[in-house]
């Protein structure tokens, strides 16, 4: 069997012996689809069934989460944690809290990180959790409740050298409080390095809350930076309005950039005269409202649309920063027709294989999520680094860290592709680098 031959009958074996978990096959595929080159140059991978190992999990904990909401009625959730890789470094990736988490998302999502945290350069495996609980409406009460039976199962799996979860979509720094405050109740311990993502006033780290916005930013503007091009000028669509969006959103701007519109999941927002953070920033971190109401406060003619794709705004860089398969083949192609430059994936898996080969194929420089959002994950690693330390360090330097990961996710990624014969492939780039890190700890590992 030649590698194409090795690598397609291990993507069926995935999908036979993981049925009905779409997503984790997507993530699985676009994985092997650029690995046959790194095969060919390192058979000892492929003797060593590396590429098998690294398709199974570690770990899968499935949990019931029982709690009583308001009205005093009992509710049933799942919970998840996916421990899959620790050959870098203890488990680490984010909670989402979400009705659409089932076993796939999470074994999608864990998947990604697992090279996501390799790319990244920090000493951490990979990792994801969550539950199919709907943060949406529910009081602060209801949450804490939740979290709070949440982690009385999941306590036992984790530790700052074995499992380190973090915020993804529902989760952030109110959820990491009560789940923090629930496992120091548990184990009698202020582990601080248990959790990221925690509160500035107790083992957060500076720079978190920004870091994936932040990072796909640099990100974007390192490839651009490559063939001479910069952000100065440049009409820019973010789409979502969580986390990771409010920052690029504010990082792009300060790099001269101009976001005309964002979005949530009821509609997007156009505000050709530029997104103001500060008011969207008001709207959905503090007052937890919808983005429906921004044109009315903003009051500078700015629409709320709710008939039409966030991606048929004209722009030259597009960020999606939402959720996995929000910009499909059809968004690709009116992208690529009004004259993109350059896609970053903000979000896990945003782009649909199609659109993501559309992109490839125009040439349009297209940065994936697990070498365009690492900033997020990265950052959470300085956070681990601060709490063993029992160190705070200042923004300005935090920050700086930050960007100097990026630039060398960016290098390492730009000279592998180089390496290979493909110029400009940051997909295949960030695949192989942070496959063969991987590869070559375990290896060192024997079969474990
Ligand atoms: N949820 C984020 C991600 O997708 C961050 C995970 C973390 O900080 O551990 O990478």
């Amino acid at each position: 069997m030649d590698q194409r031959d090795t690598l397609e009958a291990l993507q069926q074996q995935v999908v036979q012996r993981n049925p009905a978990e779409p997503e984790f096959h997507q993530a699985v595929a676009e994985v092997l689809d650029s690995l046959s080159p790194v095969i060919a140059r390192h058979p000892e991978y492929k003797d060593a069934k590396l590429l098998e190992r690294i398709c199974e999990p570690e770990r899968q904990i499935i949990f019931r989460v029982p709690w009583v909401d308001d009205s005093g009625t009992v509710q049933i959730n799942r919970g998840f944690r996916v421990e899959f890789n620790s050959a870098l470094g203890p488990y680490k990736g984010g909670l989402r809290f979400h009705p659409s988490v089932n076993l796939g998302v999470v074994k999608f999502l864990g998947f990604e990180q697992i090279f996501k945290n390799s790319l990244s350069g920090m000493p951490i495996g990979g990792g994801k959790g969550g539950s199919d609980f709907d943060p949406k409406g529910r009081s602060d009460n209801e949450i804490m409740r939740f979290c709070q039976s949440f982690m009385s199962e999941l306590y036992r799996h984790i530790g700052e050298y074995t499992d380190v979860p973090a915020g993804d979509i529902g989760v952030g720094a109110r959820e990491i409080g009560f789940l923090f405050g629930q496992y120091k109740r548990l184990t009698n311990r202020y582990e601080s390095g248990v959790l990221t993502g925690k509160g500035l006033g107790w083992g957060g780290a500076r720079v978190r809350k920004e870091a994936t916005g932040y990072g796909a930013v640099y990100f974007v503007h390192e490839m651009l930076a490559a063939r001479g091009d910069d952000l100065a000028g440049k009409e820019i669509v973010v789409s979502g309005s969580g986390n990771v969006a409010i920052y690029a959103i504010e990082k792009a701007q300060q790099m001269g950039g101009k976001v005309v519109a964002c979005s949530d999941s009821g509609g997007f927002v156009y505000d050709p005269s530029g997104i103001n953070v500060a008011l969207l920033r008001q709207i959905k971190e503090e007052e937890r409202g919808r983005i429906s109401e921004y044109p009315d406060r903003r009051q500078n003619g700015a629409d709320y649309v709710t008939d039409s794709s966030i991606w048929d705004v004209h722009c030259k860089v597009a960020l999606p920063c939402a959720t996995q398969n929000e910009l499909t083949e059809k968004d690709a192609q009116t992208l690529i027709r009004n004259g993109v430059l350059a896609v970053a994936e903000g979000a896990n898996m945003p782009c649909t294989p199609a659109a993501m080969k559309l992109f490839r194929e125009a040439g349009t420089l297209f940065g994936p999520a697990k070498a365009a959002n690492a900033g997020g994950v990265a950052t959470s690693a300085l956070e681990m680094q601060q709490n063993a330390s029992r160190d705070s360090w200042s923004f300005g330097y935090s920050e700086q860290r930050l960007k100097d990961i990026m630039i060398e996710i960016h290098r390492s990624c730009f000279e592998t592709a180089e390496e290979y014969g493909r110029p400009g492939d940051y997909v295949f780039g960030a695949n192989t680098t942070g496959f063969c890190r991987v590869a070559d700890a375990m290896l060192a590992f024997g079969v474990i």
